[in-house]
């Protein structure tokens, strides 16, 4: 089996820091406001020497995602900010591109960089992997869209490199082609800003005028536990991972640059332990109890894998709203006098049972009692507060890095 990228999300510091250490090979980051998460808590330009400090000291990558198709405007503002990133001279490892425009300022800021083509642009044939070989592309993201047989196919040409989503959310139309927030909302997709009413319930009743004769238009309305029509159930590959490793693909991505630490840390532990599995003995692969679970305790919809094995499973019009059975309330940061520092993201009781999410890759989750948990200055408390440092009491051996959850 080939060698294979595990790329992960990020959207802050911390996340980037607990993607590295839970096992992603590289990251992929917003900065500023010209990618497809426009809302999320992105990078700045100047955060990118810091970044890209941080991911060298993991021996890590960092992509930078660009990936908007910019108005005139917009694309001014672009060059404004490609020029500080380049004042900076903290280049990331590659920029994701969709719009033509943007990949001729990147050659023209960065003409080393190596640049990646989002799903966004949909490249679907062999004739466009060539037009964007030529154009300077290093690598295609393949639409979630394209089916096992067709990612092999395309991969065996070997025309560039390849990458695929492997976990995360999906859009109920092609990545991109959908004007639904911008009809509703005035949000546009493609500049990142999609209000996501794909995920709204909604509700087909007859109207009043319309009732009296079959085959009138129906009114839709969101309401009250009625139905999501539209709303597209979550990707999830642990069953077919040794297939889409085996397609050749080089590198295997992770939705979710919105998406919170606890998830982050979750989804990369599982699949970093299921690929390092799958490429230790593709033959005796098997996907274990504790990556389903560990999977389950994050937020997400049914899961389904997708179009990778044309099932096309991808409504379940009654259940879909996002759920998930486990809250982080805090992250192990240091030790102080030989006892862990939390940091607190959710406050907790003392001797409450929680779980452990632990950093080190060979560890399964497990469960802990914190007997006593005191401020910095060694105070008793009974309640750790939310956005505070706390000491802990524990007889286990916590690490820097392991997060703390309470199932629910
Ligand atoms: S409305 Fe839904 S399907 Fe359309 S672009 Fe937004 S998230 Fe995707």
């Amino acid at each position: 089996m080939n060698k294979i990228q595990l790329l992960s999300p990020a959207g802050s510091f911390d996340i980037a820091e607990a993607a590295f250490q839970y096992g992603a090979d590289a990251i992929y980051v917003g900065v500023g406001q010209y990618n497809l998460r426009a809302h999320s808590p992105n990078f700045l330009p100047q955060d990118l020497p810091e970044l890209m400090n941080l991911a060298k000291n993991h021996g890590k990558l960092v992509y930078v995602a660009v990936n908007i198709m910019p108005d005139q405007n917009q694309f001014s503002k672009m060059e404004q900010m490609f020029a500080s990133i380049a004042e900076n001279k903290a280049i990331p490892d590659a920029f994701i591109i969709s719009d033509p425009g943007v990949l001729l300022l990147c050659k023209k800021y960065f003409p080393e960089t190596a640049l990646h083509l989002s799903t966004q642009t949909g490249t679907f044939n062999d004739y466009a992997i060539r037009f964007w070989k030529n154009q300077g592309v290093k690598r295609i993201i393949f639409p979630r869209e394209l089916s096992l047989k067709q990612i092999s196919e395309l991969c065996s040409l070997k025309i560039v490199e390849t990458e695929v989503f492997i976990h995360g959310a999906m859009c109920m139309s092609i990545s991109g082609r959908c004007l639904m927030g911008a009809y509703i909302a005035q949000r546009h997709p493609n500049l990142g800003d999609c209000n996501q009413p794909c995920r709204f319930k909604y509700r087909i009743s007859p109207s009043e005028t319309n009732c009296k004769k079959n085959g009138e238009w129906f009114d839709v309305e969101e309401c009250e536990n009625e139905s999501y029509i539209l709303n597209s159930r979550d990707l999830c590959t642990l069953d077919i991972l040794p297939e889409i490793i085996n397609s050749g693909v080089n590198s295997l991505k992770i939705e979710g640059r919105n998406k919170s630490i606890h998830y982050v840390a979750s989804v990369v532990k599982t699949y970093r332990a299921a690929i390092d599995s799958c490429l230790k003995n593709p033959s005796q692969y098997k996907v274990l109890q504790e990556w389903k679970t560990c999977l389950d305790r994050v937020e997400h919809r049914p899961y389904t894998t997708g179009f990778f094995c044309g099932e096309l499973l991808l409504q379940e019009v009654f259940t879909s709203k996002a759920s998930s059975n486990a809250r982080i309330v805090g992250v192990v940061k240091a030790f102080l006098d030989g006892l862990p520092v939390i940091d607190v993201k959710n406050s907790f009781s003392a001797n409450e049972m929680l779980e452990v999410l632990p950093v080190q890759s060979s560890l399964s989750s497990y469960k802990i009692e914190l007997s006593q948990i005191t401020d910095l200055n060694g105070n008793t408390i009974n309640i750790a507060p939310s956005n505070r440092l706390i000491k802990a009491c524990c007889k286990s051996n916590l690490r820097p890095g392991d997060m703390l959850r309470k199932v629910i």
